[in-house]
């Protein structure tokens, strides 16, 4: 299945790309994940450090949709706090907000330490809107977090000072952080290559229970004996974790030439509230990454005809929005991939319906937040410690 369509701007631009090996004989090891996208890496980063593990991934690590992310890292969720209701209880979405916060905290002490070498920059974020129709749901999220104590700053047509129209948007000074994920997810599987067993095109076909062990068979016919699995296998779910667990969506992206003088206040993460909704950023060359314009997705293909209508209407967006800079506007790259959404925004992460098998997925526009909590939350799992988000993030919590 398909995951990813184009050329993604994120991976194209890595000069230097590490390879591994392949699976060639049979192994053994304790906790086998399966997938070496970003979700992958960072779990292996942190299991590695007191497990004996091993990562293995079918093609190349990094080019599935974690190459295409354009990671506006933030601690907000997909929908506004108050449309949460009867998914998440007000407590839980001021926990899971901070759980952003401090994830974005931890990547930064995380980089601090290895090197910056997925040009990771604190960014705070805008949410916004340029329709009268969204200005009471944003005034209601602003009034939400404010009265949380979250730092905020509303914004309207008289204080805004972004090249574009908003007519209610909330700033968030702290809010959060930009990188390129591939190169993120490539330094985090080389920095953990001493501790961890790390495979490329190796791709797991069959798994087994015998004993109490897992006998787990790549499609060359090599064996992984593996007492516990992490399927980190991202949206290709069909053979290793249901696909009702979560709706797919087709998301579309465009990266511009650089545009030189261009920028606003502090270079914020911009996410688009109105409905389609759009979300963008600065690239660290001046580019803008502007995407959105999300379909349903089909279930097999990404669909070419639908992408490249939807390149273009996204150029249109664009232009319309930095009507100041259109005779500079050039579209350089356009790439689409999946992602997931579950009801309540959060990934699919923690114990399966089998003993031993653990799901680790992230989900959604902060799916890389998740992803790094997550990591904490299945070491906590393994430790048998409790974890106040287990509930939260469990992929069996829509298993009737
Ligand atoms: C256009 C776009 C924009 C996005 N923007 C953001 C954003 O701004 N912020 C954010 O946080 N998130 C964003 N996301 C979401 C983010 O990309 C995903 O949450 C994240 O990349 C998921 O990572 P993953 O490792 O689960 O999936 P993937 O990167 O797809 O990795 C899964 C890996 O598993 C491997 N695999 C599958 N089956 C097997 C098998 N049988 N054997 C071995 N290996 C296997 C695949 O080859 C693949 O490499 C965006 C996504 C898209 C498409």
């Amino acid at each position: 299945m398909e995951v990813v369509k184009g050329v993604p701007y994120f991976s194209d631009t890595d000069s230097k790309c590490k390879g591994y090996p392949y699976l060639g004989k049979d192994m053994e090891t304790d906790i086998l994940i399966v997938g070496g996208g970003v979700d992958g890496a960072i779990l292996n980063y942190y299991l590695s450090q007191k497990y004996d593990c091993a990562l293995v991934e079918k093609g190349r690590i990094g080019y599935g949709c974690t190459s295409c992310a354009t990671v506006l890292l933030e601690y907000q969720l997909d929908d506004y706090a108050h449309e949460l209701k009867g998914e998440l209880t007000e407590s839980e979405i001021i926990s899971v907000y901070k759980m952003g916060l401090d994830s974005i905290e931890k990547i930064d002490k995380l980089i601090k330490k290895l090197g910056n070498k997925c040009h990771f920059t604190r960014r705070p974020s805008l949410l916004y809107s340029d329709k009268i129709t969204d200005i009471l749901a944003i005034k209601k999220e602003y009034e939400f977090r404010r009265k949380n104590n979250f730092n905020v700053e509303y914004i309207n047509e008289e204080n805004n000072t972004f090249p574009f129209g908003v007519k209610a948007g909330i700033f968030a000074p702290d809010g959060g952080a930009e990188f390129n994920a591939y190169l993120f997810t490539k330094q985090l599987v080389e920095s953990s290559k001493n501790q961890a067993k790390i495979y490329e095109n190796t791709k797991i076909e069959k798994v087994e229970k015998i004993d109490g062990k897992f006998h787990v068979f790549t499609s060359f016919g090599e064996k992984i004996i593996a007492s516990k699995i992490v399927y980190a296998t991202g949206f290709n779910f069909e053979k290793f974790c249901s696909p009702k667990l979560c709706d797919r969506f087709v998301t579309y992206s465009i990266v511009t030439k650089p545009i030189n003088n261009l920028k606003w206040r502090d270079n914020a993460l911009v996410q688009d509230a109105s409905n389609p909704y759009h979300y963008f950023r600065l690239l660290p060359d001046n580019r803008v990454i502007f995407g959105g314009e999300d379909t349903v997705f089909s279930g097999e293909i990404i669909d070419e005809k639908t992408a490249a209508k939807k390149y273009v209407k996204l150029e249109k967006d664009l232009v319309k929005m930095l009507k100041k800079y259109e005779s500079r506007i050039a579209v350089d790259y356009a790439f689409s991939g999946l992602f997931g959404q579950t009801k309540n925004n959060l990934g699919l992460i923690g114990k399966s319906d089998q003993k031993d098998i653990y799901y680790f997925t992230s989900c959604g526009a902060n799916g890389i937040i998740n992803a790094v909590y997550g990591a904490k939350l299945i070491e906590d799992l393994l430790e048998n410690e409790f974890n106040a988000l287990e509930k939260v993030f469990s992929p069996t919590r829509y298993i009737k």
